[in-house]
């Protein structure tokens, strides 16, 4: 199977795909919207990968093309408990986490004890294995960011206490976690700041803004924009982001890296794109904007482009379409149900 698979044309450049033919990689989260799409393409490239998950926010359907693939295996296991994987391991990436406010808002406490010892767990494994990890970070660690656009050497304006803290506090906690572990461990390790992401997969309504707004447009509902919708967001093709963690696992680089795309929007921009994109008729409703909502974000992948010859190839047009198309797909039942690429 991994060898019938097609290769992406957009993916790792020849060096980066020499590494990670023969790899042995363990991917926590693997069964989540960016953990999927991971595995596959650690697999079209030759990667054998072990998946570990306890399918708290993830779907087993999201790993659907990878049932008969010889290179993929699925170990189900909630992180916060020690793990054990035989043999060699070259890649650990990191990526189990709620992520979405309203899954996070949903398990405050286990959002805080995934982050730690979740991440502990990870990099022990690494440490174990002298595999090379990645760890999965976020843009909010610069919580209402009060320097724009982010680059990774601003600290952030994050609430300790608020909503939004059990998830940037446990991110910001994993990152001092695996710097610490990078220093005194000698472990192989990689922070990566991911910025929103969006592509196939997302659950309709796991509430994060383009499932929902595409699963409000396509039933012909109000679209829901938060507050005034004057916020920003800067959204980046799922294809893009895998790349991203391709080439920093591929890289030596061991300071912090966004992988974002720096096209940056509003949210009623979004909402209007959405309506467009799918030829809905909905209105929009304002809801009110949810504590500590960050007014703007965009990265600064100045890091990204000069230290792994990283940028984001989809805009955000076509991506969206891509998006949209698949959730009709998901909507139209089960045998039209993959991924539309
Ligand atoms: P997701 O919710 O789709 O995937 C997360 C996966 O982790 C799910 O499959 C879930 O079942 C699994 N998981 C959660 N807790 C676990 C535990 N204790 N043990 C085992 N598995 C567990 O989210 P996603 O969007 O794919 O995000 C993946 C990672 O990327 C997360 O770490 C998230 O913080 C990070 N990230 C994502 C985005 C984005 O826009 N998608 C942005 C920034 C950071
Ligand atoms: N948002 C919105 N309507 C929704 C869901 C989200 O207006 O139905 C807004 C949200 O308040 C935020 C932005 O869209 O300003 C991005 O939200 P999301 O949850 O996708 O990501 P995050 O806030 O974590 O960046």
């Amino acid at each position: 199977m991994p060898s019938t698979m097609p290769l992406p044309n957009d993916g790792c450049t020849p060096a980066q795909a020499v590494a990670l033919r023969s790899s042995r990689t363990v991917v926590t989260g693997a069964a989540g919207f960016l953990g999927s799409h991971l595995c596959e393409r650690l697999i079209a490239y030759g990667s054998h990968v072990v998946g570990v998950d306890d399918l708290s926010t993830g779907r087993g359907e999201n790993l659907a093309a990878l049932d008969e693939a010889d290179a993929f295996e699925l170990l189900l296991h909630d992180v916060t408990l020690p793990f054990h994987v035989s043999g060699q391991v070259d890649y650990v990436f990191h990526l189990a986490s709620p992520a979405s406010p309203l899954d996070y808002g949903k398990q405050p406490v286990r959002t805080l004890v995934t982050g730690s010892a979740g991440t502990l767990n990870a990099l022990t494994l690494a440490a174990q294995k002298q595999a090379r990890i990645v760890v999965a970070s976020t843009s909010e660690v610069y919580g209402d960011p009060l320097e724009h656009p982010q680059r990774e050497s601003y600290w952030g304006n994050v609430n300790p206490v608020g909503p939004r803290s059990v998830y940037d506090e446990a991110k910001r906690y994993a990152e001092a976690l695996t710097a610490a572990f990078g220093r005194t461990a000698q472990v192989d390790t990689a922070i990566v700041r991911i910025f929103n992401t969006y592509g196939p997969r997302m659950r309709p309504y796991d509430g994060r803004v383009v499932p929902t707004f595409i699963a409000q447009a396509l039933a012909g509902q109000p679209l829901t924009v938060a507050g005034d919708g004057s916020q920003t967001r800067s959204l980046c093709f799922v294809d893009d982001t895998v790349s991203g963690l391709l080439a920093l696992a591929t890289s030596g680089e061991r300071e912090p890296v966004n992988i974002g795309n720096p096209h940056e929007i509003t949210v009623l921009q979004l909402a209007d794109m959405i309506r467009e994109l799918t030829g809905s008729a909905s209105s929009i409703t304002h809801t009110p904007l949810p504590a500590d909502d960050p007014r703007r974000r965009c990265p600064d992948i100045t890091r990204a482009r000069q230290a792994l010859g990283w940028t984001p190839l989809v805009d955000l047009s076509a991506g969206l379409s891509r998006t949209i198309d698949a959730a009709r797909a998901a909507t139209a039942g089960p045998a039209l149900a993959g991924d539309a690429r």
